[in-house]
């Protein structure tokens, strides 16, 4: 295939690529989106197979086809609430990848001199070390997300001064390899990537609690700028412009994440916020002495018969009882009695950004009654019953108004300013960032105790 070609294979690819990312920051037009992602992509693999550098064709089919196949049956298992592990592992063979290409760069390099050699040198440190402090960090990311090791940051002594160190040890190594004799480079290269992996533990176990949203999201973006790293190696335009399309719009996400939980993104990265899930909340002193009221499926049908206007705020658990479908019976079922029925979603509810509008789009709820957080708040007011179902972090009082709150300054859905709050969970159990929350024990609040989608069953039998 002509050069000339391939370069305009890649541009349609890029171009789709950039359809795709704009594709897919609407609920309506995801799917086509997606669809140019697709498109994007088999361009790409098609212009390089047929770009004439690949050595061997039967083995690219080969790993192909069995990373393809791994790809496809991990994506279909995959349970909603599990996603946020899938993508963080995702982000680990790309930096994997990364770290791979640079070695195998720095051994195919005996042909560069002069400028060229350094420049390529240069990119090699910085690929090798975005590499394989992606891999590392995206690994310990991984398992905690999915509860193998505790959501507890890890605080040891001196921890920053220890990173600055590994840091500081890393660009002096990288200085070596770039002057060093050929002999010793490949020595010095390994002790760069493992400084880069060391760096990633240390970093991703000092970060907790409610701060993994943003970690998943800047270890998207560190996975992009080290394909962009393995693009510049590779000599590689359409990695390039990839690489640099997931890098920012990770940086940009994770800068919209901070900015939605009110915290800077040096302190998200300096660690060392949120404490382990599950945990049972302990009442504040000022909420000392005072029960949580419990309700029942009965008295939950009877307030929102009596309702005009109802807010459902769904959260994590909505997605772990899997209870999307009935929260759609029972939101049609109000509306065919005139009740105003509206969902509010927070922008870090659940376990990964977007988790609850994919859930509500699989129900088939309709778009125009789902709102984003900053256009809801001031409705609550004028509501008469919120259902805050398997919801937690993001209704939580405290993160407004107690200023020693791991999660003081994190703007929440203000649910109590309702008439009445009904909340669905299983128990009086701490959410992600393992914080108590307050709400459960004001006046207008009850709690509905039991999984959510048993307990909407029955209050779906009830309303009909
Ligand atoms: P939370 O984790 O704060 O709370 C979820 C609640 O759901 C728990 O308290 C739990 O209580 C309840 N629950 C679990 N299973 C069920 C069930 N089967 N039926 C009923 N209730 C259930 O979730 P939120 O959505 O409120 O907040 C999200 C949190 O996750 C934030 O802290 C956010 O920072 C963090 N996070 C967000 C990510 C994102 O990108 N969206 C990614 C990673 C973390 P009980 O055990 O008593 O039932």
């Amino acid at each position: 295939m002509p050069e000339g070609l391939i370069t305009v294979a890649y541009i349609v690819s890029g171009v789709l690529f950039i359809l795709s990312l704009r594709g897919l920051s609407n609920q309506e037009t995801a799917m086509r989106g997606n669809l140019y992602g697709v498109a994007g992509m088999i361009i790409a693999v098609l212009a390089t197979i047929l770009g004439g550098s690949v050595g061997s064709l039967g083995t690219l089919m080969l790993v192909m086809l069995v990373g393809g196949g791994i790809g496809m049956f991990a994506a279909r298992r995959v349970a909603m609430t599990a996603m946020p592990e899938l993508v963080a592992i995702l982000h680990s063979f790309v930096g994997a990848a990364a770290v791979l290409v640079g070695i195998v760069s720095h051994l195919e390099s005996g042909f560069l001199s002069g400028t060229e050699l350094l420049i390529h040198e240069i990119e090699i440190v910085l690929g090798v070390f975005i590499g394989a402090y992606t891999f590392t960090g995206s690994v310990i990311a991984f398992l905690k997300l999915r509860g193998s090791i505790g959501g507890k940051p890890l605080t040891l002594p001196f921890r920053h001064h220890l990173d600055l160190a590994l840091l500081l040890i890393g660009v002096l190594f990288g200085a070596w390899f770039v002057n060093g004799a050929p002999e010793e480079q490949l020595m010095y290269l390994m002790i760069i990537i493992a400084i880069a992996g060391l760096l990633g533990i240390s970093m991703i176990m000092g970060i907790g609690g409610a701060d993994m949203p943003v970690v998943v999201s800047m270890l998207n973006s560190y996975s992009g700028w080290a394909a962009a790293s393995a693009g510049f190696m590779l000599s590689n335009d359409l990695l390039i412009i990839t690489g640099a399309l997931v890098g920012s719009s990770g940086a940009i996400l994770s800068y919209i994440m901070c900015r939605g939980m009110n915290r800077s993104f040096i302190s998200v990265i300096a660690g060392g916020f949120g404490v382990a899930e599950g945990t049972v909340a302990v009442a504040s002193k000022e909420d000392e002495g005072k029960e949580a009221q419990a309700t029942s499926a009965e008295e939950t049908a009877d307030f929102l018969r009596s309702a005009k206007q109802v807010i459902i705020v769904p959260g994590y658990g909505m997605a772990v009882a899997q209870a999307q479908h009935i929260v759609h019976e029972i939101t049609k079922n109000l509306r065919n009695r005139n009740v105003s029925v509206k969902f509010a979603i927070h922008p870090v509810a659940g376990r990964l950004p977007g988790h609850m509008n994919v859930l509500l789009a699989e129900a088939n709820l309709p778009y125009d009654i789902v709102f984003e957080m900053d256009e809801i708040n001031s409705e609550f007011k004028a509501t008469d019953v919120v259902l805050v179902i398997g919801a937690n972090d993001i209704v939580n009082p405290g993160a407004l108004s107690d200023a020693s709150s791991p999660i003081f300054g994190m703007p929440v859905l203000e649910v109590w300013d309702a008439k009445t709050v009904i909340v669905l969970k299983r128990s009086m159990a701490t959410g992600y960032s393992g914080v108590g929350n307050p709400l459960y024990f004001r006046e207008n609040t009850w709690m509905l105790f039991g999984d959510a989608k048993e307990s909407l069953n029955k209050v779906s039998a009830l309303l009909n």
